[in-house]
């Protein structure tokens, strides 16, 4: 069955692409390969990210993002599996403080840290999560540890604690996490009596709780992620994130949420952010390769489609497909993002890029 029907809402979202493989009508279903090598994209966080962010808060971000990017497309180089690179960067990312996963992860109402991470195999579907981790240094490579070794996919809170244990994974005190950054930012968002997808001044009138920010904020962190593919199209994708500022004890995001915050198959990577809520509803990232996988859209026209239809200020995502192709669009103001391939491509980029880079002809450069 010929199925390219296209969406009926066009793209409007904010988006750096890197369109490689050159395109020709599939079957529903079908999948195209162009033997393009490897791509990788990463995530810092999507939201309210003002333009006036000032550089001592900007430079050690794009440092770091440029940093793990560079960890990762080593990685692809030596010949490392996607689902190795995955969790070697997010590993990269959850270690720096300035993203809200690992040790900048973002505070409950209560206090404390609940982080939670998911990690997915594209070739097997294999996949693992974990929420509610208060003293493990890593959760991504928990998640990983969860899909390997256990008969389940996903373990939270007292049972994952366990299992960390068990596994003998690096641990510290709760208190680790509890930075005086963190502990502002959950004085600022109690003040204003917000539930915060990252970090945003408070604003004096009275909100609503589970209110996303409103675009007068000073965003500075979000949760992390990464996608890759290698040369033979295996895919592979992770997420890592403290959450919400200030959100209830116990509340569980997007981000373990396979399909929701996480999806790899043999289509396409996902990796999303933003306002957990919103993400889960739409199915963000199973939504992307179910539109490839059904409808034979491309990832591009995909991605497009899944963020337009989430509402505005709530998502991004970045993704690779099995051909290469890069995709990293979003409704928010801005999302700290990075991406690479193989044939030199590379872009680090936090609001939308002038340069967003469209190639149909894999032979021109961006
Ligand atoms: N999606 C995350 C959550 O809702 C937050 C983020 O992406 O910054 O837990």
């Amino acid at each position: 069955m010929e199925s390219r029907t296209m969406p009926t809402r066009l793209p409007e979202s904010r988006t750096t692409t890197l369109l490689r493989g050159r395109s020709r009508p599939r079957r529903c279903g079908e999948r195209e390969r162009l033997e393009m090598g490897w791509a990788i994209a990463l995530h810092g966080g999507a939201g309210d990210i003002p333009y006036s962010l000032p550089p001592e808060r900007r430079a050690p971000r794009e440092a770091a993002l440029r940093h793990c990017l560079a960890v990762g497309v080593a990685a692809l180089k030596a010949s490392r599996s996607p689902l190795d690179v995955v969790e070697l960067v997010v590993r990269e990312l959850e270690n720096c403080p300035h993203f809200n996963a690992g040790r900048g992860s973002v505070l409950t109402t209560s206090g404390t840290v609940e982080m939670e991470a998911c990690i997915m195999d594209g070739n097997t579907k294999k996949c693992g999560a974990v929420s509610g981790l208060s003293t493990v240094v890593n959760a991504i490579s928990l998640a990983r540890l969860v899909m390997e070794k256990t008969p389940h996919i996903y373990l939270a809170f007292d049972g994952a604690e366990a299992f960390a244990r068990e596994q003998g994974v690096a641990t510290v005190d709760a208190n680790h996490f509890i930075t005086p950054e963190n502990v502002e930012r959950l004085k600022q968002a109690k003040e204003a009596n917000r539930v915060q997808i990252d970090y945003t001044q408070p604003v004096k009138e009275e909100k609503p709780q589970e209110e996303a920010s409103s675009g007068k904020g000073d965003s500075q962190i979000g949760t992390v992620g990464c996608v890759a593919v290698d040369g033979s199209g295996n895919l592979a994708a992770a997420t890592s994130t403290g959450g919400l500022v200030n959100k209830m004890v116990g509340r569980i995001g997007d981000t373990p949420i396979i399909g929701a915050g996480t999806f790899a198959n043999s289509f396409c990577a996902v990796s999303a952010t933003g306002k957990g809520e919103s993400i889960m509803r739409a199915t963000v990232a199973r939504d992307v390769a179910a539109l490839m996988e059904y409808k034979g859209l491309s990832l591009k026209e995909a991605a497009a489609y899944v963020v337009n239809n989430v509402p505005k200020g709530n998502v991004g995502l970045v993704a690779v497909s099995a051909n290469g192709e890069v995709i990293m669009p979003f409704n928010t103001t801005g999302m700290f993002r990075a991406c690479a391939t193989e044939d030199g491509c590379s872009e680090i980029g936090i609001w939308p890029s002038e340069t967003d880079c469209v190639l149909p002809d894999p032979k021109r450069s961006c």
